[in-house]
């Protein structure tokens, strides 16, 4: 029986992405190799945080739970290999699947049917160089896009990464954040409108509801 490493399970509030808004279960996998600037969940970095956990109780949990919608993430779920077994048996469940990656690593193995959320890291995240640009030619229905932005300068670079991959096509959605506390939601704003970008902002609901520093919630 295989085990993760698991730094936390609750219930909440999908915060983020498309879905934001709906009643979720949200599995927080330990372990990341990134070392994002504005990382929210530092916590969850060390391969040693959380606790193991087989994948068959991590069902019975879901399970119990019965929300409409699961969200894997991290920490960054694809640096651990039974990642992909946990989210094959998530889609045998009758709730909707999502998987929230740095896009560090290739999602081909993913299997077709969850909701990728693929991060693109921008200059102002440290973490540029890790970017799996062949993500991008895998993408399908369902998936989602997510640039966190730092500053007008990181704004400036997703503006022009986009252009350059052809990713205002429409079929995949482009979502914006804010990264928290460093960009004036308001000026963020301003710039897609101006810059008729076919993007989505989006704030972090779950903080807006319980605050920048709450955790499990
Ligand atoms: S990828 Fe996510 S968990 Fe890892 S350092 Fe960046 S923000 Fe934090």
């Amino acid at each position: 029986m295989h085990h993760l490493r698991v730094y936390e399970i609750y219930d909440s509030i999908q915060g983020e992405s498309t879905l934001a808004g709906m009643a979720c279960t949200l599995i927080r996998l330990a372990g990341c190799p990134l070392r994002c600037t504005y990382c929210d969940t530092p916590r969850a970095i060390p391969t040693d945080s959380g606790h193991s956990m087989a994948i068959d109780a991590m069902i019975r949990q879901v399970v119990a739970s019965d929300r409409p919608l699961v969200l894997l993430t991290g920490g960054e779920p694809l640096s651990q290999r039974h990642s992909i077994e946990l989210l094959t048996r998530l889609l045998a469940l009758d709730c909707m699947v999502q998987l929230e990656t740095a896009g560090a690593y290739s999602v081909k193995e993913v299997p077709v049917g969850v909701r990728r959320i693929i991060d693109i890291k921008t200059p102002g995240s440290g973490e540029v160089e890790r970017n799996c640009i062949e993500n991008l030619a895998c993408l399908t229905a369902g998936d989602e896009i997510k640039f966190v932005l730092t500053g007008r300068s990181d704004y400036v670079w997703a503006r022009n990464f986009i252009r350059e991959h052809q990713l205002d096509r429409g079929d995949i959605p482009l979502l914006f954040s804010p990264a928290w506390g460093q960009i004036v939601p308001g000026d963020l704003c301003a710039w897609v409108l101006k810059d008729h970008l076919p993007v989505r902002m989006q704030m972090q609901m779950h903080k807006a509801i319980w605050g920048s520093e709450a955790e499990g919630v």
